[in-house]
């Protein structure tokens, strides 16, 4: 199938024109400063979103003030994630960033956890439209409570703004993400420490990271859409 748009190939890292790319391939696009995802609804906002339609094919704008996933991607268009494969994702909330990972996954499921009702009901009726999302309202620091259902993972996505976030990736990478897989931490500095400079918490869980054999691929400041937000993009050592 052809996709008739241009767009930024996320995949290729080249500027695409009309009728040039395997859909597979192009599910992600940059158009005048924004960017969007391939919507595998349809058509349908998630969170007040909005929808363009070029040709009959329906993008979702990525709103990077509303998704720290988003930011990066806005802020940085050559990082890459994998996109064939399991994801955990760890702080789902109501879906607004699992909504997009599950436009542009090629292959794989997305299981996101999240612990609060409110947002988890939101969540659920979103895995009710879309096949590659499973929703699970658990505590993801009890990660035995769903390790039977959880595969492992091509990448670990970790959202979770709580104090420990640091602890909380580790004992789920350890647990689920594969050897030489990726992880991504959102990490929020004022939910660590409020009075301490955000920079040294950044250093620190750094430190943390490399010292647990994490090699850290990126660190991506989020400002001006997240402010005092750091995305660390790490491997998990192969061993
Ligand atoms: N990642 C979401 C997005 O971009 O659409 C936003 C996540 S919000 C910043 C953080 C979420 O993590 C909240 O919904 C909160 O309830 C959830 N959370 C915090 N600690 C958690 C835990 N231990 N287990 C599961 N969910 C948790």
């Amino acid at each position: 199938m052809l996709l008739l748009s241009e767009g930024y190939c996320r995949d290729t890292g080249h500027h695409v024109w009309r009728g040039s790319v395997s859909l597979e391939n192009e599910r992600l696009m940059r158009r005048e400063g924004k960017l969007y995802s391939l919507d595998r609804e349809g058509g349908r906002s998630v969170y007040g979103e909005s929808i363009l339609d070029i040709d009959g094919i329906s993008w979702r704008e990525w709103i990077p003030w509303r998704s720290k996933l988003g930011a990066l991607f806005t802020k940085r268009p050559d990082i890459r994630l994998p996109r064939r494969g399991d994801v955990l994702y760890l702080g789902a909330a109501q879906g607004t960033t699992v909504s997009h990972l599950s436009d542009i996954l090629i292959e794989g499921a997305i299981y996101g956890v999240e612990f609060s009702r409110a947002p988890f009901i939101k969540l659920a009726d979103l895995s009710r439209r879309r096949d590659n999302v499973v929703p699970i309202l658990e505590d993801a620091f009890h990660p035995e409570r769903f390790r039977a259902i959880v595969p492992p993972v091509e990448l670990l996505y970790q959202d979770v703004a709580q104090k420990e976030q640091l602890e909380l990736f580790l004992l789920n990478c350890g647990l689920f993400l594969k050897p030489g897989g990726i992880g991504v931490l959102m990490l929020k500095a004022r939910s660590v420490d409020v009075t301490a400079s955000p920079r040294d918490i950044f250093e620190k869980v750094g430190g943390g990271l490399s010292e647990r054999g994490f090699e850290i691929l990126e660190t991506v400041d989020l400002s001006p859409y997240q402010v005092d937000h750091l995305a660390f993009i790490v491997r998990r050592p192969r061993q």
